[in-house]
């Protein structure tokens, strides 16, 4: 295996567990966005409820006001009516009390109305102070578990941070910029494991020479991929040794293979 090999497939790790940790860490504001929802939409309830109490409250004010002004109506009326004089005055006072106590009658009904829909309002208040009250001590826990994990997650953010750093000093900067150009057309992959006699991550197959160097103890070559240009490794070199010879024999059957490929 060629010496820095070694070192960026630790690279490769720990770069796709910052990639992990980075995503995470940057889903944090909205999972603590919904907790603050819940409890916003709870405290709107409650102020919509409140204010449907008030209003009833009002109405039933101005209902009883109704209720009083058509009975002294009424009364006024009927005290008119013992000191008219003509039959006329009288069936028109007469007339006037009807009227004025159906009034009454009608405000009487909106006003039951009112106190029905009063009684429905204070439940609702009471229902939703309930559900902000548990939502309230509920969030308060929710959101020191989620500060706690991003902390958590930001610890594991400085400890992937520095052992990257670790395993960037190990190699030469040039083949690191190799490895990160690489890694940015392919998702971060850049390192392809030969499985079998193909890329393990594009399934092309691989050149028996190019297998034969890789599987040199003493090799000191990078080889890539001659399609995802990715650079390739044999994970385990016990199973390389009993490949290494197949292909040997392989080679010698076919035509010679053209260099590998550098991107
Ligand atoms: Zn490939």
């Amino acid at each position: 295996m060629h010496p820095h090999l070694k070192v960026l497939l630790e690279l490769q790790a720990v770069d796709l567990r910052l990639n992990e940790i980075r995503e995470r860490l940057s889903r944090f504001p909205k999972r603590l966005a919904e907790v603050e929802m819940r409890a916003t939409t709870a405290r709107q309830q409650v102020a919509s409820a409140k204010d449907g109490l008030k209003t009833s409250l009002t109405d039933r004010k101005k209902f009883e006001l109704d209720v009083e002004q058509w009975k002294e109506r009424a009364k006024k009326y009927r005290d008119q009516s013992y000191e008219v004089k003509t039959n006329e005055a009288y069936k028109a006072l007469q007339h006037e009390i009807q009227n004025a106590e159906q009034e009454m009658g009608k405000a009487e009904d909106r006003l039951l109305e009112r106190m029905v829909a009063g009684e429905d309002y204070e439940r609702q208040v009471k229902v939703a102070e309930a559900a902000l009250k548990e939502i309230e001590a509920t969030s308060g826990a929710e959101r020191r578990a989620i500060q706690g994990e991003y902390n958590a997650a930001q610890k594991e953010l400085a400890a992937a941070e520095a052992a990257r750093a670790q395993a960037v000093a190990a190699v030469p900067e040039d083949l690191v910029e190799h490895y990160e150009r690489i890694a940015k057309r392919h998702n971060g992959i850049s390192l392809a494991e030969v499985r079998g006699e193909s890329c393990g991550q594009c399934g092309v197959h691989i050149r028996p020479h190019v297998l034969q160097q890789l599987q040199r103890p003493t090799n000191e070559e990078i080889f890539h991929c001659e399609t995802c240009t990715r650079i390739l490794y044999f994970a385990d070199h016990s199973v390389a040794a009993a490949q290494a010879s197949e292909t040997a024999a392989a080679s010698a059957a076919e035509t010679p293979a053209a260099p590998a490929h550098e991107s």
